[in-house]
């Protein structure tokens, strides 16, 4: 169904994806509902019509909040499937996505049904189970099943590290062992679908990590063009069999494997960091093409129109944003989150070099 001009986006989470979600979806011409529990940020409040702060297993609430919005998205994979199964509101991406991407063991079959190749790994509920899985895997990371993000939830596994304590890292919860990759580049697939199944893919990135955590994307692709379509097409794959409509991002592990280079690491049922660079340096940002998406629009063309390398200003790096402000190629995206803990996502800067020509004709 293709929302008119006016109808009512509601959105679940209310971070800075939720924010820029908004954002562009207000530019659209759309009215956006904001759903977010309690939190001293929810920073996308500040780009909607209306904010609901209540928690997300209160149905009652999530109820009055479908019933007031015309299609519910999310910004945010960790959204509890309970509150938006049933919902006679639709909900993109589908409820199936999120119960996919939840739980790491789950995920990583899914995406080997798809055809992605990824890391050696197996389940571990104990430090017994543990010192088990180390015998076949030695050198690893322990990661949660669940609730895991940017590092979070995980404990590197070395010779010399004691199981009973990698596990009390992660408080003990139901987690997977997965062998350490040697990889050269990290880079991600971030994909668009329409109502129609029609998919769009931006041109991917070189992502690199501290900490586990993205500090930044370059422009240059780590991948000869036809392991990048290959990456693309199974990416469609993957978002077919979910019955996916909106942005799915797919990240990767490059090794020098020259046969099979990529390792899949795990998919997120949403628009990425990965992604921000598109906001100035594709035709349409991945934002932008999430709402066209899920309000069965058709979607905008994904060409790279510059060569943009994006910064993450993390914690303590807001402070240079008095710098970046004199930097006449920055484009400052600043999210207005009052506490700049270590880590935590402040805002990003996308560093223009040059433009790149399109073919408006072929877009
Ligand atoms: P994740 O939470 O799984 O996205 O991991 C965050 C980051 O930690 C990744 O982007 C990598 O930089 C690093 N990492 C995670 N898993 C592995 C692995 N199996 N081998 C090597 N590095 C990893």
């Amino acid at each position: 169904m293709m929302l008119s001009q006016g109808a009512t986006i509601g959105i679940i989470g209310g971070g800075q994806l939720g924010r820029m979600l908004a954002s562009a979806a207000l530019e659209l011409g759309f009215r956006v509902h904001v759903y977010a529990p309690p939190d001293a940020d929810n920073v996308a409040f500040a780009a909607a019509h209306k904010g609901v702060v209540a928690a997300y297993d209160d149905h009652a609430a999530m109820l009055a909040f479908a019933q007031d919005v015309d299609v519910i998205t999310y910004e945010f994979e960790n959204v509890p499937v309970a509150a938006l199964e049933g919902s006679q509101t639709p909900v993109w991406p589908p409820v199936g996505a999120l119960s996919a991407a939840q739980d790491r063991l789950v995920e990583k079959a899914f995406l080997e049904t798809c055809g992605f190749k990824v890391a050696t790994h197996l389940p571990v509920n104990s430090a017994a189970e543990l010192d088990e899985a180390r015998k076949t895997i030695p050198n690893g990371f322990l990661k949660a099943r669940r609730f895991g993000y940017d590092g979070k939830g995980q404990a590197r596994i070395a010779p010399g590290v004691a199981s009973d304590a990698a596990m009390a890292a992660i408080s003990g919860v139901p987690a997977i062992l997965e062998a350490a990759v040697n990889f050269r580049a990290e880079t991600s697939i971030v994909l668009v679908r329409g109502e129609d199944g029609s998919t769009r893919s931006y041109t991917p990135t070189t992502n690199l990590h501290d900490g586990g955590i993205l500090r930044r994307t370059h422009f240059e692709t780590p991948l000869p063009p036809q392991v990048v379509d290959e990456a693309a097409r199974l990416t469609a794959v993957a978002a077919e069999a979910l019955g996916y409509v909106g942005v799915i991002t797919v990240e990767f592990f490059v090794t020098d494997d020259a046969d099979a280079p990529l390792i899949a690491n795990e998919f997120a049922p949403r628009v990425h960091n990965t992604g921000h660079w598109t906001m100035d340096g594709a035709l349409t940002s991945q934002f932008e093409n999430h709402i066209r998406a899920v309000a069965g629009w058709p979607l905008g063309a994904v060409d790279r129109i510059a060569d943009v390398t994006m910064v993450n200003l993390l914690g303590d790096d807001i402070d240079a944003l008095s710098e970046h402000i004199k930097n006449p190629a920055a484009r400052v995206h600043i999210y207005n989150k009052r506490a700049a803990s270590p880590g935590r996502k402040m805002g990003h800067v996308n560093l223009l070099k040059r433009t790149v020509d399109f073919d408006a004709e072929r877009c």
